[in-house]
């Protein structure tokens, strides 16, 4: 065991009290939640990663447990009138099995699809993956993770062998005497972060910001570099060139722990500077000076996030930062490394155990015949009957009602209506379904336009596991029962598996799931044989991996040697591409989104939240105060932004702190304001991550 400090058990005793995390990002922030009286008490908990810090969206999550919206019965929808109907359980399940067997029947298993979120526990997105394979026996399953982590996911494995966002504890960032920032804005999307970085300054440490948009992170930078939107990898291999130039590089680590440099050197060669400059708008001091602070440092963090990943050309660009890191000698030095933030709640863990197309439990690959043998074994179904792999989110959803494209799907703890790229198209498809069957708590534009809406239970009334971003797998608590006529995920998985007459069990119980998949992933990449609840408990969360429970856990990786075959890290030469979609004359501005400080991801939990709603209370659009006035735009005018794609209308925000050729429009709403009815369809051939962050539109006076 490690000898991290002992945290407090589920509730001190008292039943009316649970100490769990929030149910939002992946810094899974500790709290207790408190019956007092009618209504639920958030306090924070102290806990490695928030320090007992909460954000606004943590304060107010309890708001949505007894929240008039709350969907508490089955819906159906009547054939006659076209309406949602409340309906019993059993209709509900029944109508849902009756269909499913009749589109397979008629077109195949492969004619049903699942679709998840990275929100869901490790147990659910767990039996959710088990439940497609098994069950349905479809290879079509993705999640909307594909949306949020994957392309640094697949950089992670091509340099590291292993993916798991951050290799070390958060609290390293404290340590590092130089801290880079790629696309990404702790202080807006995790404000207790920020204390982790406070107290890196406090040692003298020097933070670094690439980031378009003057965030509130870049503003507490000694150094904000804001590139054009689409020229970050430009920008990482133009450091790395600088580095050779200045001979910053560590040429033993370089010898003794990678390969693949030499091509990775010749690449970068090409990268001079002053043509970077030109290209990106970074000023080749900046460059310098950035690339000198992370050589010459003692200890130096590089991390990615959404900005760097969100790209047609994601994982090549994160690959570019991971070269830096590893020429600069940091991955697995204390103190030192490279490593992602995950944005989602379970976006870790959601990736971990089987809801991604290509993927079995424990990180291991659906084609990989060892490791079919190996789930098979542990699902008592014979290898040869688990599907292959399938195809990512978004070539997913654009194929459904499609020939030879799904023709049900089932949603867990997603709202793509509103969070996938091309949103109108994808909504279209959606609609043309023969069966849409979505499971949440409240009813979000995907449950809008589902046939069977099924109420699930809210992160306060279950038990179960998350993993955080850093690899940490830590306890979520019920604080009590879901309300009469909800039922959980799991619920509805056991339900649904024994109408299918599914040749494998299917448990309800979290803790019978959770020790299923401990034998699942076994062995696998992401091996959590040695997690138990108990000792998560007792232990302030386990990193995995973690193979024996006897043994310990890992908080660090890469101190003697990665997850190749060889041990060594490999470097990936990776070269500058303009986005997919390029400005012209009739679409002649740079598009990107975002998110806000209030609210979080498709906004249909915090929305709904009062005091956020008052914080955030809809869409808009951030203009430069020159391109507004080229415009004839003036702050609050309602703004047209149009793409080849479609268009957004919200009011005009005006900031200088946005590029004169860039607009920004956060993604959390729906409707007129949907930011994705804009966005790109491209998406990386590697990771399947759509290019939320650039695409050419032109904006007008709506
Ligand atoms: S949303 Fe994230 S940062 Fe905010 S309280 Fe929840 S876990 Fe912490």
């Amino acid at each position: 065991m490690t000898h991290r400090a002992r945290s407090a058990t589920r509730s001190g005793g008292d039943p009316r009290q649970a100490e769990t995390h929030c149910p939002y990002c992946a810094l899974q922030c500790g709290m207790v939640l408190r019956e007092t009286g009618d209504r639920v008490e958030v306090l924070p908990r102290q806990f490695p990663t928030n320090r007992g810090g909460l954000c606004q969206k943590g304060w107010t999550a309890a708001e949505l447990l007894d929240h008039p919206d709350r969907l508490t019965t089955p819906l159906v929808r009547d054939p006659a009138t076209g309406e949602l109907r409340p309906a019993t359980w059993a209709a509900a399940l029944d109508r849902i099995a009756a269909d499913i067997r009749a589109v397979q029947t008629g077109y195949g298993r492969d004619a049903v699809a699942v679709f998840g979120g990275g929100g869901l526990t490790n147990e659910k997105a767990y039996a959710l993956g088990k439940f497609a394979r098994v069950a349905l026996r479809t290879r079509h399953i993705d999640y909307n993770g594909r949306w949020c982590m994957s392309s640094a996911a697949a950089a992670g494995i091509r340099a590291f062998g292993v993916d798991r966002g951050l290799p070390f504890p958060l609290a390293d960032l404290g340590r590092a005497e130089t801290l880079l920032l790629v696309g990404a804005n702790p202080a807006e999307t995790m404000p207790p972060l920020m204390r982790h970085l406070a107290d890196q300054r406090e040692r003298g440490g020097r933070l670094i910001v690439i980031d378009p948009r003057v965030t509130a992170t870049a503003r507490q930078a000694d150094l904000h570099l804001q590139p054009l939107p689409g020229t970050d990898l430009a920008v990482a291999n133009a450091l790395l060139h600088i580095a050779l130039t200045e001979g910053l590089i560590d040429k033993d680590y370089v010898a003794a722990r990678t390969t693949g440099f030499d091509e990775v050197r010749r690449t970068v060669a090409g990268y001079w500077p002053a043509e970077v400059e030109r290209l990106s708008g970074v000023p080749m001091a900046d460059l310098e000076a950035t690339a000198r602070a992370l050589g010459t440092a003692r200890s130096a963090i590089i991390l990615t996030a959404r900005g760097a990943e969100q790209h047609a050309k994601g994982v090549d660009t994160v690959s570019a930062f991971v070269n830096l890191a590893l020429a600069l000698g940091l991955p697995g030095r204390p103190g030192s490394g490279y490593g992602c933030l995950t944005g989602q709640g379970n976006g870790q863990g959601g990736r971990e155990h089987g809801q991604k197309a290509d993927q079995l439990p424990g990180y291991r690959k659906i084609d990989d015949p060892a490791a079919r043998e190996h789930v098979a074994g542990v699902w008592g179904v014979d290898p040869d009957d688990l599907p292959g792999p399938g195809v990512p989110a978004y070539q997913l959803l654009e194929s459904l009602g499609t020939p030879g494209g799904p023709r049900a799907m089932l949603v867990f703890g997603s709202n793509p209506v509103v969070s996938a790229p091309r949103a109108a198209l994808i909504e279209s498809r959606l609609r043309g379904l023969d069966l849409l069957v979505v499971a949440d708590f409240l009813l979000s534009e995907t449950a809008a336009l589902a046939d069977v809406v099924l109420p699930v239970a809210q992160w306060a009334e279950e038990e179960g596991t998350m993993t955080n971003l850093e690899g940490r797998v830590l306890r979520r608590h019920a604080l009590r029962q879901p309300p009469p006529g909800v039922r959980t995920d799991l619920a509805v998985l056991t339900e649904l598996a024994a109408r299918l007459d599914a040749p494998a069990s299917f448990p309800a119980d979290p803790a019978e799931v959770f020790t299923e998949l401990r034998r699942a992933s076994a062995g696998g990449v992401a091996d959590y044989a040695g997690v138990s609840w108990e000792r998560i408990d007792a232990d302030e969360g386990v990193f995995w991996p973690c193979p024996d429970p006897d043994g310990p856990d890992t908080p660090r990786l890469f101190a003697d040697s990665f997850a190749t075959p060889d041990g060594r890290a490999r470097f990936q030469p990776v070269t500058h591409r303009p986005a997919a979609e390029q400005v012209c004359v009739d679409y002649p501005l740079h598009f990107t989104t975002g998110r806000v400080l209030a609210q979080y991801q498709s906004g249909t939990q915090t929305r709904r939240v009062a005091a956020l709603r008052r914080a955030a209370p809809g869409g808009f659009v951030e203009l430069h105060p020159d391109l507004a006035a080229r415009l004839g735009v003036v702050e609050g005018d309602e703004v047209r932004v149009a793409s080849r794609r479609g268009e957004l209308r919200a009011p005009a925000r005006l900031t200088p702190t946005i590029r004169p050729d860039t607009v920004f429009a956060p993604f959390h709403w729906g409707g007129a304001a949907r930011a994705n009815s804009v966005t790109s369809d491209a998406t990386d051939p590697v990771s399947g991550m759509p290019e939320f962050k650039i695409c050419a539109v032109r904006v007008e006076k709506a």
